[in-house]
């Protein structure tokens, strides 16, 4: 008898992320990646064009990063994080700071974004408190998405995500995102919530990513922040997807001239090979932490924080970072998207094409209201995938958020793929 495949063993046993089990195709059994590409268990080739959900930037099974990692596990696997420390997470946090905004001082490590989420309301909220003002008040934009736990939950746009959980989570007020017509209600809005109630705003920096790779102006953007800030409001930069090169500047706050107090890290860190979260602060966060008074500690940990072996992958995936190639390789595939942008928006099935960085984005129009759960998005992604091309869409959203590595050749093959589409919608 054939063993079964592993796609088959698969669906006696696992519980996938965000997919129905009773609809949902089988599973792609994959075993390989290499640049670009993931083979699976018949070793055919798909294009990895969304990154492996946003993480990868590199490519698949990086020698360079693999090598750095098999020497560290013969070295220092895990070790406990509180009372002791190791050369991968004081390298990292070394060669963070260089690259962050450089109000950024402390390094605080965790899992993955949502943590790093967590940990930074935490940090906001316990600063205040720590200084004597308890602070209740928390900005978020709607449409927002910062991560699958509750605290993460609660400072996402309320959506179908969270639906079943509303009224478990916490109050935060929701800002339509920034334009040049809004900015001034928006901060109307602010000054009538009594900003000196306001602990926070957190926000993702000029795209919104699972919302729908929403992309919003940065001079409306910098109005905001520059209002906040004047109103001492902690200003938490979750840039779990926008880091990393993705935006066309390394963090995209470099587009902006004000600087956050809090910036939240993940996706791209490792280079998408292992789990880990970051979240850095201001001297200021820091120091009100600072006290004789055991109950102004930040009381937060997990079991894995700063495993040796996701700095060690960070630091294999930053020396890659910044190595000029990477930039030259996130300009080709910019410019590559500005040829076939100037294409969709002649289309007449597609609707608000848009560009940021190595980020390509659009709607095709359907009878259907616009959303995640659209119900073409099934069909897309079926579609992509019998052409071995992994574009897993946001409801009637497409995108394009390739591995930086990812040839010319490829993105025509991922183009094309999209013309077909396009030719039989
Ligand atoms: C994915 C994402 C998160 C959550 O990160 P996880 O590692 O999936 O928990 C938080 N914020 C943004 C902007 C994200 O895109």
């Amino acid at each position: 008898m054939q063993t079964p495949s592993l796609s088959a063993r698969d669906q006696d046993l696992i519980w996938h992320p965000y997919t129905q089990m009773q609809t949902a195709p089988a599973p792609v059994g994959i075993v390989r990646g290499q640049g670009a590409l993931l083979f699976d268990e018949n070793n055919n080739s798909y294009i990895d064009a969304t990154s492996s959900w946003w993480v990868n930037i590199h490519g698949h099974a990086h020698p360079h990063i693999a090598q750095q990692l098999a020497a560290q596990a013969l070295q220092l696997e895990h070790c406990i994080f509180a009372g002791y420390t190791h050369p991968p997470a004081v390298n990292l946090a070394e060669r963070l700071l260089k690259i962050l905004p450089d109000n950024q001082r402390r390094v605080f490590y965790s899992d993955n974004g949502s943590t790093a989420i967590e940990v930074a309301l935490k940090m906001a909220i316990q600063y205040w408190d720590n200084k004597g003002t308890r602070k209740h008040k928390i900005l978020a934009f709607k449409n927002a998405y910062h991560g699958d736990t509750f605290g993460a939950m609660s400072v996402s746009g309320r959506s179908v995500f969270t639906r079943v959980f509303d009224d478990l989570l916490f109050d935060v007020h929701f800002l339509d995102v920034p334009t040049a017509e809004n900015i001034s209600q928006i901060i109307t809005a602010i000054a009538a919530l009594q900003p000196e109630d306001i602990a926070a705003f957190v926000f993702e920096p000029l795209l919104q990513g699972s919302g729908g790779m929403i992309m919003y102006d940065a001079t409306a953007f910098e109005q905001l922040l520059q209002y906040c800030s004047s109103r001492h409001i902690l200003l938490i930069a979750d840039e779990v997807m926008t880091g990393f090169g993705r935006t066309g500047k390394n963090f995209a706050m470099e587009y902006v001239q004000t600087k956050p107090d809090i910036i939240c890290l993940s996706k791209g860190l490792t280079g998408g090979t292992m789990a880990l979260g970051v979240t850095t602060s201001t001297a200021a966060v820091y120091e009100a932490f600072l006290s004789s008074d055991k109950l102004k500690t930040l009381f937060h940990g997990h079991s894995f924080t700063a495993n040796p072996l996701a700095c060690t992958a960070a630091l294999a995936s930053m020396d890659l970072f910044i190595d000029p190639a990477c930039a030259t390789n996130r300009q080709r595939i910019h410019e590559k998207h500005i040829a076939f942008l100037s294409e969709l928006q002649q289309w007449a099935v597609i609707k608000n094409a848009r560009l940021l960085g190595t980020i390509l984005a659009f709607e095709i129009i359907t009878t259907n209201a616009d959303g995640y759960t659209n119900s073409l998005a099934d069909q897309l992604h079926r579609f992509f995938r019998e052409k071995r091309i992994m574009l897993r869409p946001l409801g009637n959203t497409l995108y394009i958020l390739p591995p930086y590595c990812i040839t010319n050749e490829q993105l025509d093959q991922v183009y094309n793929s999209i013309r077909e589409l396009v030719s039989i919608l």
